[in-house]
């Protein structure tokens, strides 16, 4: 049933990972499979059969081919270094090659104590498995970079957190595992000749355009300033879409920032409602480090510590090294501008290009802000006022001033759009999700899943937000904003 492994990072030195088996569970049981992207992967599910499947999941049994390995990384954790981190409880199987030609990691999170646990224990609890699985998901759905959930097992093991919880082991899918962590393992250790390694495997995996016959003549030094350049678009195109559904990442340490521009790591993630630029929810972020409006600088951050790996790279005199690294990592501000510009011109229905556009933007986000108008709710109805009346996007915001005073104006900017309203309304509709992993759904998901065994709520959610932009009759509640007494202000990383 399993596609056949490619073992390109297990074959590289073995400094770069320690081998490693996943630890047996007792019982596993096998409770959400992604089958699209099983077949995608090039899985054959003729012979599929749940219990095998949730052998392999689980890591008891090892897929013919796979060579499982946890990788050695290093990272920057809110601000502060640490030169060994790894996977402490994930693995590598390998490889495999997608429909589409693309070389995909295929991991286990959860697998046990590896050599870089720490004396953390390897495992993952059910709700933080059932989070990312979900939460992943439908990132993907909304048109976001993101590793994939291929499978999520429960292994019949307790974990202690804060309390004792089911285990479970989530099998994630990704562009791959490369992160800047993994450059500064390697750059901490002077161990250049690793980061260049690295750098060639970036390249050839996620920027293969570097190496094509009109970069053959390009000189290594340059090949590498592409290559730090092409991360760093990325990451702005990445950081833009997230800040256009109101997504708040919540640990974007170096080792959660990928090469592949990616998310990674759905820990205490959430979507806001109200909007607030200042907000924060993850409990292990007291200075808010990673609120919302931070996100782009801190991206910004990391990019620079990425940088600074690949010095040694970039030019043979360090100086003109660093003047190169330096410039690119401030060209990142005018390119995140202008993703973000993007995603606020395509949420406004606005396709043409004017030079007030972003002080628009602005202000249209200020009166959400004004009005404590929910984020996601508040742009899906904006198309609804692109004539005029617009009670259900009123009764979104606690005071209506601001709005009122920018609804003329944005009806003025959409009348020299050269198109029909309802052509408006419907592009709109396109690109503004109607349903997003509500927090208070996802809690609500994770407790029947967690304290009864339920997984219904999962399978419900995952439906709904399946389809983020349709209108779904009946599930009305899956687009409202949590009631109240369910509001989550805090969320935990759960690891
Ligand atoms: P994360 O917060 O998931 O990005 O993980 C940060 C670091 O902590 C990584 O090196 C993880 O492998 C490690 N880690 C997180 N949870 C565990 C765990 N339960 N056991 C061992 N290592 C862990
Ligand atoms: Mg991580």
């Amino acid at each position: 049933m399993f596609p056949e492994f490619t073992l390109r990072y297990a074959r590289l030195p073995e400094r770069f990972y320690e081998r490693f088996d996943p630890v047996p569970v007792p019982a596993p049981r096998l409770v959400a499979f992604n089958q699209p992207l099983a077949e995608a992967l090039g899985f054959d599910l003729a012979a599929f059969d749940e219990p095998r499947a949730a052998e392999w999941f689980s890591g008891n049994v090892l897929p013919a081919g796979a060579e499982p390995v946890a990788q050695a990384y290093a990272g920057h954790q809110f601000g502060h270094f640490n030169p060994r981190l790894g996977d402490g409880r994930a693995v590598l199987l390998g490889e495999v090659t997608d429909r589409e030609g693309r070389l995909r990691d295929i991991q286990l999170k959860g697998a046990g104590m590896t050599p870089f646990s720490r004396g953390a224990d390897g495992r993952a609890p059910l709700g933080p498995v059932l989070r990312e699985y979900l939460v992943s998901e439908s990132m993907h759905r909304l048109g976001v970079p993101t590793t994939r959930a291929l499978a999520a097992v429960t292994t019949g093991e307790r974990v202690f957190r804060r309390v004792p919880e089911p285990g479970a082991v989530l099998s994630r899918v990704a562009a791959s595992h490369l992160r800047v962590g993994t450059f500064q393992y390697f750059a901490a250790r002077g161990d250049q000749e690793a980061v260049r390694t690295l750098a060639d495997l970036a390249i050839e995996r996620h920027y293969p355009h570097l190496q094509g016959p009109a970069l053959r003549g390009l000189e290594d030094d340059e090949r590498y300033v592409a290559l730090l350049e092409a991360v760093a678009g990325r990451q702005a195109v990445l950081v833009a879409k997230w800040m256009g559904l109101g997504f708040i990442h919540g640990v974007m340490n170096t080792d959660n920032c990928t090469i592949s521009g990616e998310t990674i790591d759905y820990g205490p993630c959430a979507f806001m409602e109200a909007h607030d630029p200042a907000m924060v929810f993850s409990s292990i972020d007291d200075q808010g480090r990673y609120a919302y409006r931070n996100q782009p600088w801190l991206a910004q951050w990391n990019l620079a510590r990425f940088a600074e790996t690949l010095i040694p790279l970039l030019d043979a005199d360090q100086t003109r090294a660093i003047e190169k690294a330096t410039e690119v990592i401030k060209h990142y501000e005018p390119r995140y501008e202008a993703e973000w510009l993007a995603v606020m011109r395509e949420k406004l229905g606005l396709v043409k290009e004017e030079a007030r556009d972003r002080e628009l933007a602005e202000a249209w986000l200020e009166a959400l802000h004004a009005g404590r108008a929910d984020f996601t709710l508040g742009f899906r109805r904006l198309a609804e006022a692109v004539h005029d009346e617009a009670p259900a996007l009123l009764a979104l915001f606690e005071s209506d001033g601001a709005l009122r005073e920018w609804l003329p104006r944005w009806r003025e900017r959409l009348s020299r759009e050269g198109v029909g309203l309802e052509a408006i309304a419907a592009r709109m509709n396109a690109v503004n999700p109607l349903y997003i992993p509500r927090n208070h759904q996802v809690e609500r998901m994770i407790a029947a899943a967690v304290e009864h065994d339920d997984f219904a709520p999962f399978e419900a959610l995952a439906e709904v937000l399946a389809e983020p932009f349709t209108e779904q009759p009946g599930r009305e509640a899956y687009a409202e904003p949590a009631p109240a007494t369910e509001r989550v202000f805090r969320t935990f990383c759960g690891t």
